[in-house]
């Protein structure tokens, strides 16, 4: 038998939509298609397979949103992590197109699916700023801004003034605007993803923690604490918490924590001054922070922290002396919430899809810009377990490769973030 953890003491899990209910799988189940994990991946391929009156069954160790999904920074970016033309080079014009225009699509499909199933998670979509504090930054960032324009995207490039008025900081010598972007509540989403999915016909199971996997007949045999179930099709969705359900999965991602920490609501002067239009900025450093203003004025700030569970603000004090930096109004703003979880990291930087085996889908590792791209991923997901291998999706679907020294890499982690910040603190 396994307990429910507790869900991390985030400002979220203090304002969030109530959860629908998700009870543990007691009863031995044989269904169409088994999906492991119930964060935004999983719940939006759950919720794509009923739509389309597939039978899909969520096993969440937890609670939906319980990961990655629940507790971050709620920013949904367009795109992936390299630049259109990297992804070209990368896969060619073909592919390569099709996941330009996949994932910079990601934000519409997640506010229009939002909108579609009247999901109460506070969305907004006033833009994502990507900007920059030193010169090398700020070239890369314009040259991905052209590279956006001149394939029609929303995008402009704003100079240190036009930053100075929609950040209140003159930190700021250059950011790329897309107006694609915007923000959400990431638990009460997660919540309204759950609702959705299982009013449009799917079973979620929280407490239901997949212990094995394994082939039985024509079918896949996964045990649980209570009981177990056999399916046609499994998706694995476990990212940053990925175990060792499939063999080697787990040496495929670096599972690495990112922290946030929140002000209790400002006076609408400072928050005004601080962000007046409200989009979300992320910066382009050495270490990314990411910072927004939610819709009752509390000020977000997320960076990388310790590679341990945090569960108050002190823990990451860096992030407030930075935010008085930023905006020196803040100081003696109280500081109320300090929380983290964990994502996937991979090698190249891109999201994997595997298919290791007959009926087996895998997708990990958005690289910390998961929140459109894993419910747009849901789609795609969703098409290729109902269609098949001649299903085509817009993303590569790759072999399994471990990361050489794999067993080395948290330490790599910790290096480049303590490397980082001095960098950072030194402004070289
Ligand atoms: C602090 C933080 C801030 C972030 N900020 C942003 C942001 O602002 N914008 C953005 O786009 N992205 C952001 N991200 C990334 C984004 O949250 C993730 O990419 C996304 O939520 C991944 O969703 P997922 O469903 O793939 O994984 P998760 O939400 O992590 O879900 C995986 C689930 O699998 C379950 N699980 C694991 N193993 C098993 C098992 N054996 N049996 C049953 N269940 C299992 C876990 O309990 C977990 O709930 C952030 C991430 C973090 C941690």
């Amino acid at each position: 038998m396994t307990t429910r953890l507790p869900l991390p003491p985030s400002l979220y899990a203090d304002t969030a939509v109530a959860p629908v209910a998700t009870p543990p799988l007691d009863v031995d189940k044989t269904v169409s298609i088994a999906i492991v994990g119930g964060g935004y991946t999983g719940l939006s391929t759950a919720l794509h397979l009923a739509e389309q009156g597939v039978e899909a069954l969520v096993l969440e160790a937890q609670e939906p949103g319980w990961g990655a999904s629940g507790n971050n920074g709620g920013h949904t970016n367009p795109g992936l992590k390299h630049d259109p033309d990297q992804i070209e080079a990368d896969f060619g014009t073909e592919l390569g197109r099709r996941m330009i225009d996949f994932s910079y699509g990601t934000t519409n499909f997640t506010h229009e699916l939002i909108r579609r199933y009247q999901i109460p998670c506070e969305a907004r979509q006033n833009g994502t700023l990507r900007a920059a504090y030193n010169e090398a930054s700020a070239a890369a960032i314009e040259n991905t801004a052209q590279q956006c324009i001149r394939r029609g995207m929303p995008v402009t490039y704003l100079n240190r003034e036009q930053l100075r008025e929609m950040t209140g900081t003159d930190r700021y010598i250059g950011a790329m605007l897309d107006t694609r972007g915007g923000d959400l509540h990431p638990l009460s989403y997660a919540r309204g993803l759950a609702r959705a999915a299982i009013s449009a016909g799917a079973k979620v199971h929280g407490e239901t923690l997949a212990l094995s996997l394994r082939r039985e007949g024509t079918r896949w045999r996964i045990e649980t604490p209570r009981a177990v179930v056999h399916a046609d099709k499994v998706l694995l969705a476990t990212n940053g918490f990925t175990d060792d359900l499939w063999p080697a999965l787990r040496r495929t991602i670096v599972p690495v924590f990112s922290s946030i920490a929140a002000t209790a609501p400002l006076s609408d002067a400072v928050a005004r001054s601080i962000m007046p239009t409200r989009p979300v900025l992320y910066e382009s450093g050495h270490i990314t922070v990411y910072y927004r203003i939610d819709q009752h004025n509390r000020l977000l700030m997320g960076g990388r922290g310790p590679m341990r569970w945090i569960n108050s603000p002190s823990d990451v004090d860096y992030l407030m002396r930075y935010a008085e930096r930023l905006w020196p109004e803040l100081r003696g703003v109280a500081w109320t919430h300090g929380w983290n979880s964990r994502l996937a990291i991979t090698k190249d930087h891109y999201p994997h899809v595997h298919e290791p085996a007959e009926n087996i889908l895998i997708s990990l590792g958005c690289n910390g810009r998961g929140v459109a791209l894993s419910t747009a991923m849901g789609a795609q997901l969703a098409r290729r377990l109902i269609g098949g291998v001649k299903a085509e999706i817009d993303m590569p679907i790759t072999g399994i490769k471990p990361i050489p020294m794999h067993a080395f890499w948290p330490l790599g982690v910790t290096s480049a973030v303590i490397a980082g910040r001095i960098r950072d603190r030194l402004g070289i």
